[in-house]
């Protein structure tokens, strides 16, 4: 499988899943825009590695994904947007009746309005090309739920339903869309909430990590960056052509609990 001479665009990808997806498809040839609301030399440092280690194109575009008109830029700015994958998206963990406001809009805002806005910039750039695959990194929470995730389970469940609808107005094109549901993956955002953990339940990292984060996990094992990005890159292939509006789970059974 190639992507040679296809550009894709990730959201969200100085760190984690997105920094995985783009080292994937830079490898099956594709150029890649990275991005986040940040520009500093490291940003652009991540973008000449993944340049040089895969033979490939590659930019660091700094875009907010909180604000509509920054993500709608990010294409433009990007000026081919092949494949789309909409990755960023922060989490905060509190129970709903003292959930912050502002946090709320904030993670509805970047979990799942960021891909609206993203997507309506980037179909016609696809359409114009002839050819276009979008890829929403949703989550096991666009799946299932758990209590104190509110606003993240309720975004990603927006993701899944958004992907829907695009696959629909898309689906006599060559262009597809599709959610990826990943169960743990241990990256920044999940590292972050160990430590805390650990205090809480007095318990070991070794705990914590089988005990709670991996509790609804059947395999007992994280998910991969790089699982991630093969599974974005399978999407972006002929043999995935006719895979459009559904969910790829990449939780090691937790959805068939
Ligand atoms: P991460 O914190 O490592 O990465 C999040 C990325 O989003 C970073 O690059 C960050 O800079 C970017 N970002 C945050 N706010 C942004 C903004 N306003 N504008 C632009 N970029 C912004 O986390 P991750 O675990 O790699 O998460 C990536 C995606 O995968 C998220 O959508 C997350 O919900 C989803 N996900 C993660 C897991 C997991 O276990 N790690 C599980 C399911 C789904």
């Amino acid at each position: 499988m190639s992507l040679s001479g296809k550009t894709a665009v990730i959201t969200g990808s100085n760190s984690g899943i997105g920094l995985g997806i783009a080292h994937e498809l830079a490898k099956v040839g594709a150029n890649v825009v990275i991005n986040s609301f940040s520009d500093t030399d490291e940003d652009h440092a991540l973008a000449k590695a993944i340049a040089d280690e895969h033979g490939v194109e590659c930019r660091y575009i700094q875009a907010d994904m909180s604000d509509g008109d920054q993500c709608r830029a990010l294409i433009e700015k990007a000026g081919s947007c092949d494949v789309l994958i909409n990755n960023a998206g922060i989490q905060h963990v509190e129970p709903i009746d003292k959930f912050p406001a502002a946090t709320w809009d904030r993670i509805i805002a970047i979990n799942m309005s960021s891909a609206y806005h993203t997507t309506a910039a980037a179909l016609p750039v696809m359409r114009a090309a002839g050819w276009g695959r979008v890829v929403n990194i949703a989550s096991a929470h666009g799946l299932t739920a758990s209590p104190f995730k509110s606003a993240y389970v309720t975004a990603k469940h927006g993701v899944v339903g958004m992907t829907k609808v695009v696959a629909l107005e898309t689906a006599e094109e060559p262009i597809t869309a599709n959610a990826v549901c990943p169960g743990y993956v241990l990256t920044p955002l999940v590292e972050k909430q160990i430590p805390d953990t650990m205090k809480e339940y007095n318990m070991t990292r070794d705990e914590v990590v089988r005990n709670v984060l991996l509790e609804r996990q059947p395999s007992k094992e994280f998910a991969t960056v790089e699982q991630m990005g093969g599974t974005v890159a399978f999407l972006c292939s002929d043999a995935a052509a006719q895979i459009t509006g559904t969910t790829i789970s990449v939780d090691g059974g937790w959805t068939a609990l």
